[in-house]
Parts: structure tokens; C-alpha cells; sequence
């Protein structure tokens, strides 16, 4: 039995198999992805354990912080008994509980550091997930330059945006001004965050099997105080300092 047949052939994947539209074809794309998942709090944490879950063969985890008492509102892969450990770790040994075939590599490294710009070009797609502008618009910028796709997310309180590129078209950068205020420790409930780590998983997941549409650039708006959801294309704009002409963030 090849290690295609393996994938195919596990009950794990049967509820999803069965997708219109997905199939095998889309359950062997997602067992031969590599995800790189930045940042592991409100958002990376459900994001990672969804990519998990739906059969991502490889993923590189990347976090310098431990896991602080509270955290545990909204970062999911964590338990009391975890806060004082190294996040990647916990947050690794979480993800092979629910997926031991999962390939994963873990550093142990801060938002911003250059090693980023490495992990990025080695990987297939990305899921920014950190919580910083800066650190966001660095990460944007890796993804155009190598061309990855990626989605960046912004939460408070009940409330969030993800962006969604694909590589090329429009990017954070596009939007940054008027849509992601800088979030810092801004207050957050736990529901906000997964669903922006939910939507995240998904637009990955779409991305790596080609399933349902559109594919291009886009913002999606929700506010879960009052189960709002808005979505729209991100147009590219020739003064976007990330891709464009304007000036250098
Ligand atoms: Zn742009």
C-alpha cells in the first residue's frame, strides 16, 4: 500500500471524502501541504488545530512566548497545566494527540525575527497569525516576494477581519489603513478568535485543493455581537506601500 492509498484509505478523512467536489484528489493536495502557522494565540491556535484536523501532512509552528493563565480564554491548544511551557511545545504536542501522521517542526522564535523571512519562502502557504501590524506587514511582504499565499487576521472584543492573498492581487498592505487598527492587547473573547482561526483554516484549506470560489484577494468582516458577516474583494492599490508604489511601512 503506497502512502496515497494510506491517506485515502484512513477512516479519519471519511466524513470529509465524501465533500461534493473534494474527494481524494483534494484529501492527497492537503496530506502533501506544508503550512507555516505564525503566531500561536486566539488565532493560530484553532487555525492549527483545524489545518490538523483536515489532513495538512506538514506544518512549522512558530512562537516565542509561553503559555500565561490568560491565555487560556481563547487559546485553545492549551490547558492550566501547560501555562509556564514554551507555546510550540504545548502547542506540538496538542496537535500530535489529534494527528500523529502530522509532520511538524516548532521554533521557538519572536514576531519579527529574520528567520521568518526563511520559513516563509520554504513554505506553501501561510497563516499570519500574529497580532502585531508590523509583524503582519513583514509577513505580507515575505509572502508577495515569494509569492505564497496567506492570510493575515485582526480580533477585539467580538469582532474581526481576515485577509485573504493568494500571492499576487491585493494585500494587507492594500488595506491596512483603513481596516486593521493596531490590535496590541486589545480586550477579546474566545469566539472571536477561533472564528477568525476557523475562517483562516478555511481559506487555506480552499487555497491547497482548489475548492469553491472566488480564489482571488478578499477582506472578511464578522461581528459575532451581532452574527454579522461581510465580505469583499481586495482591489489592488498602485499606492499600497507593501505592493505598490507608496511609501515603505
Ligand atoms: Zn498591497
Amino acid at each position: 500500500m503506497t502512502g496515497s492509498d494510506k491517506t485515502i484509505s484512513s477512516p479519519v478523512w471519511l466524513r470529509q471524502l465524501g465533500i461534493p467536489g473534494f474527494g481524494p484528489e483534494a484529501q492527497l493536495a492537503l496530506a502533501g501541504a506544508h503550512v507555516l502557522v505564525l503566531g500561536l494565540g486566539g488565532v493560530g491556535c484553532p487555525a492549527a488545530l483545524y489545518l490538523a484536523a483536515a489532513g495538512v501532512g506538514r506544518m512549522t509552528l512558530v512562537d516565542g512566548d509561553l503559555v500565561e493563565a490568560s491565555n487560556l480564554n481563547r487559546q485553545i491548544l492549551y490547558g492550566c497545566s501547560d501555562v509556564g511551557r514554551p507555546k510550540v511545545e504545548a502547542a506540538a504536542e496538542a496537535l500530535k494527540k489529534l494527528n500523529p501522521q502530522i509532520n511538524l517542526e516548532v521554533f521557538r522564535v519572536q514576531a519579527g525575527d529574520e528567520e521568518i523571512d526563511r520559513l516563509v519562502a520554504g513554505s506553501g502557504a501561510v497563516a499570519d497569525c500574529f497580532d502585531r501590524n508590523r509583524h503582519r506587514l513583514a509577513v505580507n511582504r515575505a509572502c508577495l516576494r515569494f509569492r505564497k499565499a496567506a492570510v493575515h487576521s485582526y480580533v477585539q472584543n467580538f469582532s474581526g477581519y481576515v485577509v485573504f492573498s493568494p500571492g499576487d492581487g491585493g494585500c494587507l498592505g492594500c488595506l491596512v489603513d483603513e481596516s486593521f487598527p493596531e490590535q496590541g492587547d486589545n480586550p477579546i473573547i474566545g469566539v472571536a478568535a477561533g472564528q477568525a482561526g476557523i475562517i483562516s483554516a478555511a481559506e487555506i484549506i480552499r487555497h491547497l485543493t482548489g475548492i469553491g470560489g472566488p480564489a482571488g484577494s478578499r477582506l472578511i468582516f464578522f461581528d459575532l455581537a451581532f452574527m454579522e458577516w461581510t465580505t469583499r474583494p481586495v482591489a489592488r492599490d498602485p499606492l499600497c506601500p507593501v505592493c505598490g508604489r507608496g511609501e515603505s511601512i
